[in-house]
């Protein structure tokens, strides 16, 4: 996945400093500030500087017009420099569909076929998709694509933009901006069906943030006749022209979204010890008072470092759990075996009073088919863990929220109730009242540490007590 990189200037000792946007943490390598940039939940905003002077906006267009085998003169009439705001949505996507597969090939007519069975396939996807939040088409610009990565992200504040350039207005919500995100998903699957039923699809956001995009507007002249070009701030290249009058004002009464990128001390709650750096780990451990802190959109929360041996080896990786209660008030691994009759797992007595939990992983891993199928399987087989709160060396950083795990957790719930005709039902529906109290974290071994991302927050970070 390409990573954007952002500039900003340490509020410890005015450096200009680099990190991938998205990132919870940092260190100044300069004055050694330990500072907290970002948290699940919030929006921060950036933009891409654009300096062009008028000359080099003038040659652009008159490039251009070369290019396209005009030999006009420019007199030019204005230049100004709009910022246009993208949502950057960045997830996984998760669907399931069904394939309904026949015996025989012949069919007769007259005769009702009936399939022998029915075939699931999931599709995990991670996916980067920018937005518009403006509503101007004028400027040519539905998406940001591919950039180079050449140029870092600023931190976008309307007080250090130049003074002649205009911020255009946000007027879709981020809600609305995930909605056309599962549009466009929702299109690109439908290449995907081929006689296949969609069944679910789930997007879960690891990040949304706010991109502003330079592009100028160019007022000119041009063989007599008045035109707006609309340039490209990064590549200077045309995206778009038009022969009216162009102004956008938007920018005056657009909706108020976002946080600003304001580093905060990174430090205990409790003790005030700094806390260690990593990019994305919502997880931190005090090694000074020996306590642990999940981030959280306004600040930390204590939290307990629980882990249990499940396969072999020693790497623990983090996962949710979420104790689930059936649509007819299931609630143990009993219960459970009696509704999802053919695992077999389940049927053990020696665990049928234990509360039946969904699990989601929250490390991440570059192959999410692999990682679905490894978390339904834990679902399925309810595993007797013995919990313990010893010390622990984490093999991957835990990257998801709490409230992102419950969205997986249903997709999870989805993909095991599609295969019992009798559980598709009203009942049996993933609701808010299916899950009975908080998630809880745990750190479980796996025995395959090659599939996911290794934690660079190191042995200490967060082991427990
Ligand atoms: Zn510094
Ligand atoms: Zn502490």
């Amino acid at each position: 996945m390409a990573d954007y990189k952002t500039s900003f200037n340490c509020p410890g000792c005015g450096s200009s400093l680099l990190t991938l946007e998205g990132a919870i943490s940092m260190q100044c390598v300069f004055c050694g500030l330990v500072m907290r940039i970002g948290a699940p939940g919030r929006i921060l905003k950036y933009y891409y500087p654009s300096d062009l002077d008028n000359f080099a906006l003038k040659c652009a267009v008159e490039k251009h017009l070369r290019d396209n085998g005009r030999l006009s003169t420019v007199a030019l009439d204005t230049t100004r420099l709009y910022f246009l705001p993208f949502y950057r949505f960045r997830g996984m996507s998760y669907s399931l569909m069904s394939e309904k597969k026949y015996e025989d090939d012949e069919i007769e007519l007259d005769q009702a076929v009936i399939p022998s069975k029915t075939i699931f396939h999931q599709r995990c996807r991670h996916f980067d998709l920018t937005i518009p939040a403006f509503e101007n088409k004028a400027f040519g610009l539905e998406s940001l694509g591919v950039r180079p990565e050449v140029i870092p992200l600023s931190v976008f504040a309307k007080d250090i933009l130049l003074p002649r350039s205009i911020p255009l207005g946000i007027r879709v919500s981020p809600d609305d901006a995930k909605q056309s995100a599962m549009g466009m998903f929702a299109f690109n699957l439908g290449f995907a069906l081929e006689g296949k039923e969609h069944v679910i699809s789930e997007m879960i956001g690891e990040g949304l943030s706010i991109i502003y995009y330079p592009v100028w507007a160019l007022s000119a002249t041009v063989g007599g006749m008045p035109v707006t070009y609309f340039i490209d701030g990064l590549s200077k290249r045309i995206i778009n022209e038009t022969s009216e009058p162009f102004e956008d004002r938007s920018g005056e009464t657009g909706l108020v979204i976002g946080d600003e990128f304001k580093p905060i001390p990174h430090r205990c709650p409790n003790c005030g010890a700094d806390l260690p750096v990593s990019e994305f780990s919502l997880i931190y451990y005090c090694r000074n008072c020996h306590k642990s802190y999940i981030v959280v959109s306004d600040g930390y929360r204590l939290t307990k470092t629980r882990s249990a041996l499940h396969e072999q080896g020693k790497d623990y990786f983090p996962y949710w759990r979420f104790q689930f209660k059936g649509g007819r008030g299931e609630s143990s691994v009993g219960e459970f075996a009696k509704i999802l009759t053919g695992e077999i797992p389940l049927i053990a007595k020696n665990k049928a009073k234990n509360a039946f939990y969904l699990y989601v992983p929250a490390f991440k891993m570059p192959d999410l088919d692999n990682m679905t199928t490894r978390a339904i399987r834990l679902c399925r087989t309810q595993p007797r863990l013995e919990l313990s709160e010893d010390e622990i060396t984490p093999a991957a950083d835990m990257i998801l929220p709490e409230c992102e795990a419950v969205e997986l957790a249903r997709f999870y719930w989805q993909v095991i109730r599609s295969r019992y005709r009798y559980l598709n039902i009203p009942d049996y529906v993933f609701t808010q009242g299916s899950l009975v109290g908080q998630g809880e974290l745990l750190w479980l071994t796996m025995t395959d540490s090659t599939g996911p991302a290794k934690s660079r927050v190191g042995k200490s970070s967060i082991s427990a007590r």
